[in-house]
């Protein structure tokens, strides 16, 4: 079911990594004796599980909102990351799919510029990286207000296009 959302694989292997409850988040890696502090480097709060990394943290609960889809993560309903995907993919059509599992891929990037290069994105800079990443995503569908195309390396191409507009003509 999983992949059957058209999304970049690399978002596609994110969220069935965090399905898998196999990624490298705090509390893991403290469980496994790997560093001593399981608590999220983002708020500073809870401790870093995958279901805090992606949906629970304050820091990141506000991206699922500012987003076009406007998610709404509420604690109380949310036990695991599995399940909250679960329960997506029955109720959410393929191109909303493919913008969560494109944000949860940009939230869990961001989580890891902050803990390995020091660099926090803001919200408007996240929003922007995933439009960014859902335009490259579009096989069939020239973005027609793509601007600039470098390729950097066999498997990566920076592309400079008008994302907001891309966005809107997914999500309307
Ligand atoms: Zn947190």
């Amino acid at each position: 079911m999983l992949w059957k959302i058209k999304a970049l694989p690399r978002c596609s292997d994110l969220v069935w990594r965090a399905c898998k409850n196999i990624l490298p988040v705090r509390k893991r890696l403290t469980e496994r004796g790997l560093i001593e502090d399981p608590v999220c480097p983002l708020c500073g709060e809870q401790d870093e599980t995958v279901v805090h990394a992606l949906l629970l943290c304050n820091e990141v609960k506000k991206i699922w909102f500012a987003s076009p889809l406007a998610i709404r993560i509420n604690d109380n309903e949310v036990t695991s990351f599995e399940r909250w995907m679960c329960c997506m993919l029955s109720r959410g059509h393929d191109d909303g799919m493919i913008m969560v599992f494109t944000l949860a891929y940009v939230i869990w990037s961001r989580r890891n510029q902050w803990v390995f290069n020091n660099k926090m994105l803001q919200l408007h800079e996240v929003i922007a990286k995933t439009n960014s990443l859902l335009a490259t995503g579009l096989p069939d569908e020239k973005p027609q207000t793509l601007n600039d195309v470098t390729k950097c390396r066999d498997d990566c191409f920076n592309i400079s296009i008008d994302a907001s507009l891309r966005a809107n003509v997914l999500f309307l």
